[in-house]
């Protein structure tokens, strides 16, 4: 394909993340011309492989992936294994973490989750980040997405009918722009976004180093008198030093004498760290931007929020965003779009980001080397060791709460769509490729063929006998998976109307 500098793109993506690129896969998709233009030249990055780029996955984003027909592409968590699952396997299996205290498979009751239908995705996978961004980016360019590497964004302005976007001395010209380029978001502080939070308590470690001596360390994660450390493998350390973080803050590089100093505070010991290989620092800084849009700009991902990694929660966040929209963008984009949707972006993921941010928070809290923090620490460690705890806490973490809030009613309205299988095996996913909205009819109802007949090509129609129907008749879901309408006896179809005006327009789809 050849592209020229000068053309109009219907949306401009700064940051070929997997935020900015699973974005940029949605709007072409729905056929919209896309730019993502990205500061770095190489992709690759030893921080984005196995160990330090494993993220954990959750259940929002694996049925994302799924629904795009991308999960399958991803193949290394069939070799990865979690370094937590040193805890065990089977029932004891770790199944996840909040402050470093574990919750295990077995003592999870996944049957209060009334509509995850068994044998359906998995609530939670490994992933790596290079093979997560190299499967978005080729899909990307396989739908016509122009990715320029080494072209940073570094200003723009907003004209009355688009953006003009700058990379150095090149102009890009767009009906939209957004920022997805990580927490220090070029367009976020270029376009004056508001971004309001709490300050680091710690600079966190992530470092694989040669040990001389290394049974002068503990196994296992050890919260110690000042912070706390943990060797995941032989040489594979993560720390976490109560300094306000400081020392993130100074940006100085990383010596092995520096990460010797904090590892020999951290642990008590006179522990030898013989050889740094490599290493990188965070912090639990958790910020969020009060608006996550201006115009005709947006804030996606990273950009729009931070919080500390512990948990493993960022990515899961931004993919969301990104789902979320997506299809709101190309559908005003291509202007069959319904008043308030663009808007309804931040309503449904602004509160969510605010959850999480105070779920790292509260991780934290717990995790200072203090009295009370260690007091209350041990009553949440005792809480998840029951079936009760646990269970609220995989929720948590796997992301199985995730609802927006679309009104009374059915108890599925703004939930994730279940992951229906029809008799001929295909399920509720297969038929989401191509991102459009769904009217599902289990009783093969003429009136819902003709509903979904006046929505164009936006809303398609399937009729069929799942395996699991949870005796609803039929349901109208979002093109992002989440269900704007549910039914359990015949559909009054005013009602149907209602929800299906708020996300689609009628007519033919351009
Ligand atoms: C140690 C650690 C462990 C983590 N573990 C997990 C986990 O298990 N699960 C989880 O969900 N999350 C985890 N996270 C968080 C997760 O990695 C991030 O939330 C995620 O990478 C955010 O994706 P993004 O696309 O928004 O931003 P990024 O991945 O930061 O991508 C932003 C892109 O924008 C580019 N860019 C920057 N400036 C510009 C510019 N001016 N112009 C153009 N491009 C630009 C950057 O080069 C980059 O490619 C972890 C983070 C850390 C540090």
């Amino acid at each position: 394909m050849t592209f020229h500098d000068n053309e109009r793109y219907d949306a401009i993506i700064s940051g070929a993340g997997p935020v900015g690129l699973f974005l940029a896969c949605e709007l072409a998709l729905a056929q919209c011309s896309v730019l993502v233009l990205e500061k770095t030249e190489d992709p690759t990055s030893p921080l984005k492989r196995v160990p330090f780029g494993i993220r954990g996955l959750s259940a929002p984003t694996i049925d994302a992936l799924h629904r795009r027909g991308l999960l399958r592409e991803l193949q290394i968590h069939k070799r990865i294994q979690s370094p937590h699952q040193h805890a065990g396997e089977g029932p004891r299996r770790q199944a996840g973490h909040f402050a470093g205290i574990p919750f295990h498979d077995g003592d999870i009751d996944a049957t209060r989750w009334t509509y995850r239908l068994p044998g359906s995705t998995p609530t939670h996978l490994l992933s790596e980040m290079e093979e997560l961004e190299s499967v978005l980016a080729r899909r990307a360019e396989t739908l016509g997405v122009r990715l320029l590497r080494g072209a940073a964004v570094t200003g723009f302005h907003q004209t009355g009918d688009g953006v003009a976007i700058h990379s150095h001395e090149r102009t890009f010209e767009g009906q939209w722009l957004v920022g997805c380029d990580g927490s220090r978001s070029a367009v976020r502080k270029l376009g004056g976004f508001e971004f309001a939070g709490t300050e680091p308590e710690f600079t966190g470690y992530t470092a694989k180093v040669d040990i001389a001596d290394p049974k002068k360390l503990k196994p296992g994660r050890n919260m110690t008198p000042h912070g706390m450390y943990l060797q995941s493998q032989p040489g594979h350390l993560a720390i976490q030093d109560f300094d306000g973080g400081a020392f993130h803050a100074t940006g100085m590089p990383i010596t092995r004498e520096h990460v010797q100093d904090v590892l020999r505070r951290i642990s008590g010991t006179d522990v030898t760290i013989d050889a740094l290989h490599i290493a990188t620092t965070w912090t639990d800084r958790a910020r969020q931007a009060t608006a996550y849009r201006k115009g005709r700009v947006f804030l996606a991902g990273d950009a729009a929020h931070i919080h500390s990694p512990l948990g493993g929660q960022g990515l899961n966040l931004g993919l969301g965003d990104a789902m979320n929209l997506g299809w709101k963008l190309a559908a005003t984009i291509k202007k069959h779009v319904p008043h308030g949707l663009l808007d309804s972006y931040h309503a449904e993921r602004h509160p969510i980001g605010e959850r999480i941010l105070d779920w790292s928070r509260a991780q934290v809290a717990i995790m200072r080397p203090e009295p009370h923090a260690r007091a209350l620490n041990g009553i949440v460690r005792d809480l998840m060791k029951t079936r009760d705890g646990a269970t609220y806490f995989a929720g948590k973490v796997w992301g199985l709460s995730t609802r927006y809030p679309l009104g009374d009613g059915h108890p599925l309205l703004g939930s994730s769509v279940p992951e229906f299988e029809f008799e001929d095996g295909r399920t509720i996913s297969d038929l989401m490729h191509d991102g459009r909205g769904v009217l599902l009819d289990f009783a093969g109802t003429a009136s819902l063929e003709r509903f979904a007949g006046e929505y164009g090509g936006h809303i398609v129609y399937v009729t069929g006998h799942p395996k699991e129907s949870f005796e609803l008749s039929a349901l109208l879901i979002r093109p992002d998976g989440f269900i704007a309408w549910a039914s359990e006896g015949p559909p009054d179809i005013g009602d149907l109307h209602n929800a299906a005006a708020r996300w689609f327009t009628r007519g033919a789809s351009s």
